[in-house]
């Protein structure tokens, strides 16, 4: 049987125009999911911005094995990326996902809760309960353009899939015969972080609030400088010995300590041209000359929007 020659090409426009509307392809890269301690796993994502060629993979999942299940933290940025983290615990465990947390409310960190509760319907998803309010109130579509348009499409099929449950800081949760720790601090990086320490595996997530030799300048005007200080600080009086940025490489102390000195030459040098009546435009290499001990940074040419979102929080502290 022949076909008239013009219906192969309606077929196949027609395909295309199916495949515009369907979900973006797997992540493509391997990355390893490496052993914190005998129960706990970190995927370290690339520390970059979202873009077509990392699919918009930049953050750090972690994932606790407990008794007869998972608990994960910050499933990335996309359903293909939490996607990807249900592959590399399948890899380790058969054991159901019984819970997630999220660290706070950028895309980044949560867009693959998705993923988690199409695979196990009834995982519990706690975040903060500003980040619980925000997300169910909407303001999760705005994440996935964002990242859908970081990507050019790559992380198409998303959906934004809210937590379930609000936690604040100090309240402690025991899963399966692990605690679950929480610690917040108002606003710090955002005004919704929660950091997670895994009590008895030494583990402290500490979202946000901490990246390792990195700056944060996507959206500083979601912090406060000197809320994030404290809230390192509450990081460090944890027991625990392994420290997970949300972005760069996992390690000790070490990492809280040196995000910690850098926001207190950051917000010194700014508050010293402040003082001197400069506006920020006219401070910024002055303040980047100050620290330019922290020039090999990733993002360190970005400090920039961070200089600006600092100078406007002295600026409303000194009224
Ligand atoms: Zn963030």
């Amino acid at each position: 049987m022949r076909f008239p020659f013009f219906f192969p090409t309606a077929l196949l426009l027609f395909i295309a125009a199916a495949c515009t509307e369907s979900k973006a392809p797997p992540i493509q890269h391997d990355y390893a999911a490496t052993r914190i301690t005998d129960r706990v796993y970190v995927i370290h994502g690339p520390d970059q911005n979202p873009s077509k060629e990392n699919q918009g993979f930049i953050n750090n999942p972690g994932f606790v094995l407990v008794r007869n299940g998972v608990v994960v933290v910050d499933p990335g940025s996309s359903v293909q990326v939490g996607e990807m983290v249900l592959g590399k615990i399948a890899a380790i465990t058969r054991d159901p996902v019984i819970a997630v947390f999220n660290t706070h409310f950028h895309g980044d960190h949560w867009l693959g809760n998705q993923a988690i509760k199409a695979a196990y319907p009834k995982a519990v998803i706690y975040a903060h309960p500003r980040m619980v309010v925000a997300i169910k109130g909407g303001k999760g579509d705005n994440w996935v353009k964002l990242m859908n348009d970081a990507t050019q499409g790559a992380t198409r099929g998303t959906v934004a899939v809210a937590p379930d449950l609000g936690l604040d800081n100090e309240e402690s949760l025991k899963l399966h015969g692990t605690t679950f720790r929480l610690y917040h601090n108002d606003r710090a990086h955002t005004d919704n972080d929660l950091m997670v320490d895994v009590v008895e595996e030494g583990v402290l997530f500490l979202g946000d609030n901490v990246r390792n030799k990195s700056i944060s300048a996507g959206f500083p005007e979601h912090g406060s400088i000197k809320g994030q200080i404290d809230a390192i600080g509450m990081a460090l009086k944890s027991k625990a010995t392994h420290f997970i940025p949300g972005h760069g490489q996992s390690g000790g102390r070490e990492i809280a300590l040196n995000q910690l000195q850098f926001l207190v030459a950051l917000r010194a040098s700014v508050k010293k041209y402040y003082d001197q009546n400069m506006s920020d435009f006219e401070m910024k290499d002055k303040v980047m000359a100050d620290l330019a001990t922290y020039k090999d940074w990733v993002f360190f040419n970005n400090l920039g929007r961070v200089i600006n979102a600092v100078y406007l929080q002295i600026e409303t502290e000194t009224f």
